[in-house]
Order: structure tokens, then C-alpha cells, then sequence
């Protein structure tokens, strides 16, 4: 009889206490994803026309652009992602369809008008950063819809290290100690990435071919984005997150001499040249204040 009791008690104390154990360690294992969508890199797209609000087909690639986007929640999910956020990064940021927003994950829309800019809602919480349709720096050869930030824009390069957005958006992730894990868009920016972070996950979803480009089926790269993702976020722990040494020097090269001669009026900014302008400071922050008035 008192065998029988004592057996009891620890049945009950054993269920009592293993889901007690189970929420502690859910709760140690909280990962948090930001990812940052721009349309240019999207599987599908080719064409200005195809990612502009007045274009004929860009419905469609507004569509394919939010496919991707649940792609990657969905390999985030499957990695064991607690909390999901997402950034509409590209022209009015008014892109993703919400309606059609994976459930689990949250979107930032529109600009607020802050430095962040296409890195809107990261902080030093989140754990690692995804680039999904992301494109290459302007002028790159067998590049699609390559640019940099807007199309004023000639060349940027910090620490004189020639940067596409990813880079420039990696230093921000860096800024506050989060590592760019994986990014997702044509040949060209998977290349310059890799070039500049060192270790992360590049997913080519079209290959550029002069203004052409060849590319796999969406649905196609959606798988590929999600698989890609679960397996960068199982070894988060190999990825470093992007940093370069202070002071932080940007040169902008723009591509008329107009707006070059409006930047250098920005306090602190030096004109280097007939079209570029430079600015200097030890915080990062201070840079990319300089940079989003001048461009
Ligand atoms: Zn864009």
C-alpha cells in the first residue's frame, strides 16, 4: 500500500514538473529572425516595370515577393524561430501583401524616416538577419536591376570597401551585434555578399545574362529559400556579425554633379571629387545619418 502511494506522488510530481521543465527550456531557446525584403532580387522579376506600383504585371511580382517572404518564415519556423520580423524594404515599402503574410511572423510598412531605413525594427534582441530579393551594387555587370539605394547613385564605398545595399544594411545588423546568416536574389549580390561577410548562405534564384537573366521556377526558389534558411539558422552560431573598424569613412559618388555640390553642404561632409562627397565619423549611427541626407 505505501509502495503503491509513493509510486503515485512521483507519477504526479513527474507530470507536475516536465512541462515546468519543457517551458524553461523553450524559453532559453528563444530565436528571434529579421528579414529584410527588397523585389529586384525575387525569382521572376527582370524588368523596372515588373517592381513599380504602375507597372501592368506588378501585382503578380508583388505576389511572388510575399512567397518568397513566407518562404523564409517558414525555414525559420523549422529551425525553431520564436519571433519573426519582417521589413518591406523596396520603394513605397508598401509591397508584401498582408493578408497573405505567414501568421507567425510581424511587417514593418512605409519609411519612418530614420537612418534604418530598409533595417527598420532590428535591435540588439534579434539573433540573426535574412536579405530576401535582394539585388547587386549599381553599375555590376550580368547584374538584374542593379543599384544602389536610388538610382542617383553612382558608387558608395565605406572604409573604401565598394558596398551594395546588403553590405551597408549588414553593417547596421552589425551595429547592433546581429549577423547576416542568409541572402537570397540574383548571382551577382550572392557573390558581392560573400565577398564582404565571409561565411553566409547564398541562395541564387536567377543568374543575370546582360539585361536577360535565366532563372528557376518560383516555386522552385521558395523551396530552396526555405531549406536554405532552416539549415543557416541550425548553425547560427558559426556566423559573425558584419563589422568594419572606426572611423567609419563613406564616400558617395552620385552620377550628376548637382547633387553631389547639395551633399557637401551636410555639416561635417567633404567634397572629394566632381560627383562625390565624404564623411567621416567614429559612430556608425552618425554615418548613416550623413548618408540618408545626402543620397
Ligand atoms: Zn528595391
Amino acid at each position: 500500500m505505501k509502495k503503491s502511494v509513493s509510486v503515485i506522488l512521483s507519477l504526479i510530481f513527474f507530470l507536475w514538473i516536465t512541462p515546468t521543465i519543457q517551458a524553461s527550456q523553450a524559453s532559453e531557446k528563444e530565436l528571434k529572425v529579421f528579414i529584410s525584403v527588397d523585389m529586384e532580387g525575387v525569382c521572376g522579376v527582370i524588368h523596372w516595370e515588373e517592381v513599380s506600383r504602375n507597372g501592368k504585371d506588378y501585382d503578380l511580382f508583388r505576389k511572388l515577393m510575399t512567397e518568397e517572404t513566407n518562404a523564409a518564415i517558414e525555414g525559420a519556423l523549422a529551425s525553431g524561430a520564436t519571433e519573426i520580423l519582417v521589413r518591406d524594404s523596396h520603394g513605397s515599402a508598401r509591397n508584401i501583401l498582408p493578408h497573405l503574410l505567414h501568421p507567425e511572423a510581424e511587417l514593418i510598412r512605409d519609411w519612418s524616416g530614420s537612418p534604418l531605413s530598409m533595417m527598420e525594427g532590428i535591435d540588439e534582441s534579434f539573433d540573426a538577419v535574412l536579405f530576401i530579393g535582394y539585388h547587386a551594387r549599381a553599375n555590376t555587370p550580368n547584374a538584374i536591376l542593379d543599384h544602389t539605394m536610388s538610382g542617383t547613385l553612382y558608387n558608395v564605398t565605406v572604409n573604401r570597401k565598394k558596398m551594395p545595399e546588403a553590405g551597408i544594411n549588414a553593417l547596421i545588423a552589425g551595429h547592433y551585434g546581429v549577423p547576416v546568416v542568409l541572402v537570397a536574389g540574383d548571382q551577382a549580390v550572392c557573390s558581392q555578399t560573400s565577398e564582404l561577410l565571409g561565411d553566409v548562405i547564398t541562395v541564387e534564384v536567377k543568374q543575370g545574362i546582360g539585361e536577360a537573366a535565366k532563372m528557376m521556377s518560383p516555386s522552385a526558389a521558395c523551396n530552396l529559400i526555405k531549406l536554405k534558411t532552416e539549415q543557416a539558422l541550425n548553425r547560427i552560431n558559426d556566423f559573425k556579425p558584419y563589422k568594419l573598424s572606426p572611423p567609419y569613412n563613406m564616400e558617395v559618388t552620385f552620377k550628376d554633379e548637382e547633387r553631389a555640390e547639395n551633399a557637401s553642404w551636410i555639416p561635417g561632409a567633404k567634397r572629394t571629387g566632381p560627383t562625390s562627397v565624404s564623411f567621416t565619423h567614429s559612430q556608425l549611427m552618425e554615418v548613416l545619418k550623413f548618408f540618408k541626407f545626402a543620397r
